[in-house]
């Protein structure tokens, strides 16, 4: 697994970009993406790279283009790998709805004329290309004819990889990213399975796009890549955090740290999940004997010995989490619910669990499972269950449950999402379970609430969407995400983006409610879906003008 991360300053301050470099590789940074917005920035990267090689780095650097053609091609001349996004390589937006077959096509021809040179260019220097499709700008001739979708993300793709193939390249590393964690997972196993289907085998770049920062970031990229990891995809990772890139590093590497012993697969992996694994639905469960008021998945944690001390995030009665009040008081192997669950609670490790221990449960038994797993491969161990379950026809909930040695809570939520996300996002698991001695309960259910949000399962607070920044990024944008999270963090079901330039930033930040997008020059645009409602608001007084947009809609609430 090679890891990557991406430098956010401007590619024409060579000095500045060096450094970031250097600092990356340093701190254990595979390989390093750079933007080539424009043809200055792309004769720059000669440059940076000399002067890198100057100061005893050789670390591979990637020119991140869009729209521009000409960029990508002198990038080529320099750099290891040029990245495109097939979005906005060629095809260009108008506002266009419906494309006739033979405008379709036609469209095709241009991208082989246009990539063509490319093509050569990368022959001749033995650079790589990476065809990168992003949920949020894929174009309007992809979307009217597959939709906004994984499907859509993966044929955008492959017209370009048919190109590359024609032409005897196959130096191609292909990712499918998006913000979504469900729907960068099913793409990516659809462009796999498309893919084997048509013979080609290429390696696979993974990421969460515009993930965010802080723990909900980390959480949601350990997620999602995590959950690809575990099927055995995935070749280069690069997490993407609204942060210092440096930041991202630790982070990746933890993640690959769960997969050390990981072989990759030969044959379709696919061809053995007993569910779909391109669709998101959720396992159907029977739960009509719970009298409670409940919502799942459920969150469930250790109570703490003073009740004093419980904090309003798992107790208080009229706050959104309220509900998953439980308290774990063992008598023996009896659990006592504060709730007063129905009895019946079945506590058991998933080594233990067989077909016909299944079979000797009744199917309308008031039963829900709380399965703990020990293993190396929790995943794999969760999945084998609930493979046996549908064996055998059974619909009780299953709460998921794993402890951890971990001492830190950021860590321990990287690997508790690389966990559990898999499950999640393939709709498995009525709740959740974590357990670590050495981490407040609190933490360890707000740990929780993150992973089951990262993975679309249960969403308990506003969603943002940012992304990591980059040198097209002409305000601090860091700076204002965490000013919008703090004044915005309370609206569920609410997703904003804010994201760092008017290029890219609308097109890409998918579909969010509200978009906080940088102009340059300290200046921000408002956007309500896709609509830009306001623009040139000095960057002081936009997260007011955010919280007024979004009051004057009628989706504000207070604290
Ligand atoms: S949206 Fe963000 S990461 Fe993407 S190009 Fe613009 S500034 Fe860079």
């Amino acid at each position: 697994m090679t890891i990557q991360s991406m430098t956010n300053t401007n590619t024409a301050d060579t000095a500045a970009t060096v450094c970031q470099t250097i600092e990356l590789a340093d701190a254990g940074c595979e390989m390093v993406r750079i933007t080539a917005p424009g043809i200055h920035e792309a004769e720059n990267l000669a440059l940076i790279k000399e002067t890198l090689l100057k100061k005893g780095y050789d670390v591979p650097l990637i020119a991140d283009i869009h729209f521009n053609p000409k960029a990508a091609l002198i990038a080529a001349s320099t750099v290891e790998k040029v990245r495109i996004n097939p979005g906005n390589y060629t095809d260009r937006n108008v506002g266009k709805a419906d494309f006739t077959d033979e405008e379709f096509q036609e469209a095709i021809r241009k991208i082989e004329e246009r990539i063509a040179p490319l093509i050569e260019m990368l022959k001749k220097t033995g650079a790589a290309l990476r065809i990168g499709s992003n949920h949020g700008s894929l174009s309007e001739r992809i979307i009217s004819k597959f939709g906004n979708t994984p499907a859509g993300m993966v044929e955008a793709a492959l017209e370009f990889v048919r190109i590359c193939r024609k032409m005897d390249f196959h130096n191609i590393v292909l990712s499918m990213k998006a913000s979504n964690v469900r729907v960068m997972v099913h793409a990516t196993r659809l462009l796999v399975k498309k893919m084997m289907g048509e013979g080609m085998n290429y390696p696979i770049h993974l990421g969460v796009t515009e993930a965010g920062d802080a723990e909900d970031g980390r959480i949601k990229s350990a997620a999602g890549i995590g959950a690809l990891l575990a099927d055995g995809i995935g070749d280069t990772i690069r997490v993407s955090l609204t942060e210092d890139p440096v930041n991202e590093i630790p982070v990746a590497q933890q993640i690959c740290s769960n997969f050390s012993n990981q072989n990759s697969f030969t044959e379709n992996p696919f061809d053995q999940f007993f569910y779909d694994p391109f669709t998101f639905t959720k396992r159907e469960i029977y739960h009509n004997f719970l009298t409670g008021d409940f919502t799942f998945p459920l969150v469930l944690g250790k109570t703490f010995s003073d009740e004093s001390q419980v904090p309003d995030l798992v107790f208080s009665e009229d706050k959104f989490h309220g509900k998953d009040r439980v308290y774990e008081v063992f008598e023996g192997t009896k659990l006592y619910f504060e709730k007063q669950l129905p009895e019946g609670f079945v506590k058991i490790n998933a080594s233990e669990i067989s077909v016909d221990w299944l079979k000797n449960l009744h199917q309308t038994a008031k039963l829900i499972l709380i399965v703990d797993s020990t293993s190396k491969n929790p995943v794999g161990e969760w999945r084998k269950v609930f493979e046996m379950l549908y064996q055998v026809d059974l619909k009780i909930p299953v709460i998921l449950k794993k402890s951890y040695s971990e001492t830190d809570p950021i860590k321990l939520g990287i690997h508790a999402a690389v966990d559990f996300g898999p499950l999640f996002i393939d709709g498995f698991g009525d709740g959740i379970w974590l357990e670590a001695e050495n981490i407040n309960p609190q933490k360890m259910v707000e740990i929780s609430f993150q992973i089951l949000q990262a993975c679309g399962s249960r969403i308990s607070k506003t969603e943002f969407i940012a992304c990591p920044s980059c040198g097209r990024t002409q305000y601090d944008i860091q700076a204002s995400l965490q000013k919008i999270k703090s004044k915005t963090s309370h609206l569920p079901g609410l997703k904003i983006a804010v994201m760092g330039c008017i290029v890219n930033g609308p097109g890409e930040m998918a579909d969010a409610d509200y978009g906080y997008v940088g102009m340059g020059n300290g200046k921000v645009a408002l956007f309500k879906g896709r609509n830009m409602v306001q623009k040139s608001i000095p960057e002081a007084e936009a997260v007011e003008s955010l919280i007024d947009l979004i009051k004057e809609n009628g989706d504000w609430r207070e604290p």
